[in-house]
């Protein structure tokens, strides 16, 4: 029950809870924030992540295929699917960092082509039900679940001007891989799922290093403390994993072979799997 305290010669007013008169930024009263355990808001939902430069940008031979696999699939498992940007970004991220755009400008236009490659997936899934997923419409997700449709959102996450500055790159930090690994950590989803066009990780990128090595497994503490040259996966992902309350697995797949689909979404490994398990309970006391 809500009791108001009135206290001190000026009459500050409180709400009694165990925050009551703290400042939100002491360690112990931050701590104290994480006693319950984290709801799973839709954990039967599949979070799908559909590669914007690997998939999408090959056209109809990758992608055609690959979307069938999802329409078999969703008759057996909600999924909710995300769409990347690809070269178009890449060369609109170029052009901004000509002209000296800061971070936070270049995170407002990136999404504009996830937005177009979403429409574009919207209009092949339109007869599956295939509909275009927008932040207010969460809140409806349980119903279009229910009903068998196919929502579509942009991997960009929405932080546009709001975007951190970055220590050594002027690109935003927070793109399409982390906005989908955000949804499934959201609604404590069922599995997480990214579809480029490799097998997964390799030791380095293997169209460039054909002696690189497949690794099946993989925690994502151990890929933050490697010397890894370039990853297929955004860093900001396996930064984030490591402070997961729900998605702390996710699978790296080649959706040029759009039959793993199906094993991926049966929680079969068939591509790269990353965990970060978990450590201790995390403290925020470190001095
Ligand atoms: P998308 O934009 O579609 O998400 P990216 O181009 O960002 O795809 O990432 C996928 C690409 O990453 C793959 O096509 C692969 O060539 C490359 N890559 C870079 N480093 C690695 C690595 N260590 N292991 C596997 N693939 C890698
Ligand atoms: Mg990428």
């Amino acid at each position: 029950m809500t009791e108001i305290i009135q206290e001190g010669a000026g009459r500050r007013t409180h709400i009694r809870s165990p925050l009551m008169r703290e400042s939100l930024m002491d360690r112990h009263v931050l701590t104290a924030t994480d006693q319950q355990p984290v709801l799973p808001i839709l954990p039967d939902v599949h979070v799908v992540h559909i590669g914007g430069a690997s998939i999408l940008d090959r056209g109809k031979a990758a992608i055609v295929p690959l979307l069938d696999e999802i329409v078999r699939c969703r008759q057996k498992y909600k999924i909710l699917l995300g769409v990347g940007g690809g070269a178009r970004m890449r060369h609109t991220y170029h052009i901004a960092l000509d002209l000296g755009i800061p971070t936070g400008g270049l995170a407002m236009v990136a999404g504009a082509v996830n937005e177009q490659n979403r429409y574009m997936v919207q209009a092949l899934l339109a007869k599956h039900g295939g509909v275009v997923l927008h932040k207010d419409h969460y809140v409806v997700l349980p119903l279009w679940l229910a009903s068998g449709m196919i929502p579509i959102l942009s991997g960009m996450p929405p932080y546009h001007y709001w975007e951190p500055p970055t220590g050594v790159q002027r690109i935003p930090h927070y793109r399409e891989d982390f906005g989908l690994f955000m949804v499934s950590e959201v609604l404590g989803a069922a599995s997480m799922i990214f579809v480029k066009d490799e097998n997964g990780l390799y030791t380095a990128d293997p169209k460039r290093h054909p002696e690189a090595r497949f690794i099946p497994t993989i925690t994502a503490q151990e890929i933050l403390a490697s010397d890894f040259p370039d990853l297929i996966i955004d860093r900001s992902v396996l930064e984030s994993m490591v402070h997961a309350r729900n998605t702390r697995r996710i699978q790296i797949i080649n959706g040029l072979k759009p039959e793993l689909l199906a094993r991926a979404l049966a929680g079969e490994p068939v591509g790269t799997v990353i965990t970060a398990p978990p450590v201790e309970k995390e403290s925020v006391n470190a001095p």
